[in-house]
């Protein structure tokens, strides 16, 4: 069991707070071994009035939780742009991505995992879904410890100190049909047995190294698993979310139809037991009636509009989702930028977009999109990775606090913070992050990060050479 090295008392004093009940005025909000003690509104925000070690800031938003990354695409940020022979997609993408993964060690993995970790605590994001596949050795043998990998990712998050949910990937074949996986996919395969035993051990490892890990279950995706498969993999999973890639690209709902007669979404919602457990991440391609039954299963729409933008997946179907009270949340998944704000900016311009209309997000007349937004990724994407949103007495301190003398975001308050925020300021707006009620993150810079960049660098130069 992870024991905390200290009982630190400390007290964060805001001006404004966005609390689960809205916005409030100078919020202090206690911190006691990392999560909330106390939140109080309208303190007396007198100087001396505190005998704590109590710090002052303008502005505190809850950290928005990352639900889908595969921290080790961040070393290839910017390498697949160039145009190739025939028309590129996402597939001549994945042809760079297994050639960049092939060399990589677990060590590298860290090195990259931790600046990509570090670069979502200073873009807004303060706990990670990490949908893991990259499991064996470079030759596609199962390392002496099985989860040599997964302690990587553990051991980043540490490093980090951002909150972890691990989603270890069951991947064991290369098409719909139980097609055997191909030579350059031998590093992520496992048979059911395999899978069992490195659920176990990254389960012990991250539980004695984090003080919140969870720990879910990732069938890939329905055509690197087949239905037996998945029948099982939900008995692994019991009470843990489970995380599912699916309906990505149209390739993927032709080879579904040719597999099953049925598309991807209809074919899951028909033959598994999907509710809030579960996370479909993309879920891009749906027809109407998909929409409306995914919403009503109660599971999350995992979008990630940045990677999705990049490699022309398409647009997700949000208006007869949300219409049906679907529930979604962000993911920075290639991580070929990480940045909560753009994450939420590009959701709500993909959609102005394709219906020729503006502030398509926000749930009603006269509210705001950002703030819309902003609350519904936070629920969402928090349900997806098995933990409570926002601030609340008992949850973990995870607090992005805003710089309002920012010139975006001066003399704003309110909904109107979060709107100026998202379509103006960035994340060059964020001042401070906390997370488990440690601050991590000062005027935007992670006080690891000069250390993490050398490592980086070292590791990209082993892999390009
Ligand atoms: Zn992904």
């Amino acid at each position: 069991m992870h024991v905390s090295t200290s009982e630190a008392r400390s007290s964060l004093l805001f001006e404004q707070a966005l609390l689960p009940g809205g916005w409030a005025r100078n919020v202090r909000i206690t911190v006691v071994g990392g999560r909330i003690a106390s939140i109080e509104t309208d303190c007396d925000a007198a100087p001396g009035d505190d005998r704590l070690v109590c710090e002052r800031h303008a502005c505190a938003l809850p950290g928005m939780p990352d639900l889908h990354n595969h921290a080790f695409q961040r070393g290839m940020a910017g390498l697949a742009e160039i145009r190739g022979p025939a028309q590129d997609s996402f597939w001549t993408w994945r042809e760079v991505m297994y050639r960049f993964v092939a060399r990589m060690t677990p060590e590298d993995v860290k090195a990259i995992a931790t600046l990509a970790y570090i670069e979502m605590l200073e873009g807004g994001f303060t706990r990670v879904g990490e949908f893991h596949y990259l499991h064996h050795d470079r030759d596609g043998q199962t390392f002496a410890n099985p989860a040599e990998m997964s302690n990587a990712i553990v051991a980043a998050a540490l490093d980090s100190g951002i909150g972890l949910t691990l989603l270890p990937v069951f991947y064991a074949h290369a098409g719909f049909g139980a097609q055997p996986p191909r030579p350059d996919q031998a590093r992520f395969i496992h048979d059911i047995d395999g899978y069992a035993r490195l659920l176990d051990l990254a389960s012990t490892r991250a539980a004695a190294a984090l003080p919140d890990a969870i720990v879910g279950v990732a069938p890939h995706s329905l055509r690197a698993v087949t239905p037996e498969q998945l029948g099982l993999l939900e008995g692994l999973a019991k009470d843990r979310p489970i995380h599912v890639h699916i309906a990505e690209q149209t390739g993927e709902v032709d080879a579904c139809l040719a597999w099953s007669g049925q598309r991807p979404v209809e074919w899951l919602l028909d033959h598994a037991d999907v509710d809030a457990r579960w996370c479909l991440v993309h879920a891009t391609h749906m027809t109407d009636p998909e929409a409306t039954a995914l919403a009503r299963s109660g599971a999350v729409a995992g979008l990630c509009p940045i990677t999705e933008a990049n490699l022309g997946d398409g647009v997700f179907p949000m208006v007869p989702f949300l219409a049906a009270g679907g529930r979604y949340g962000l993911g920075s998944d290639s991580n070929v930028l990480i940045d909560a704000t753009e994450e939420m900016r590009l959701l709500e311009y993909g959609q102005r977009l394709a219906h020729l209309g503006r502030n398509l997000l926000a749930r009603n007349t006269g509210r705001s999109t950002g703030a819309d937004i902003y609350a519904d990724a936070l629920a969402g994407g928090t349900v997806a990775l098995g933990v409570s949103p926002g601030f609340a007495v008992g949850l973990p301190a995870d607090i992005v606090s805003l710089d309002l003398q920012h010139p975006s975001l001066a003399g704003k308050t309110g909904d109107g913070i979060v709107d100026a925020f998202i379509f103006a300021a960035g994340r060059s707006g964020i001042d401070c992050v906390w997370r488990y009620g440690e601050k991590l993150v000062s005027q935007g810079r992670h006080h690891a990060r000069a250390a993490a960049i050398a490592r980086y660098l070292i590791v990209l130069e082993n892999l390009s050479s």
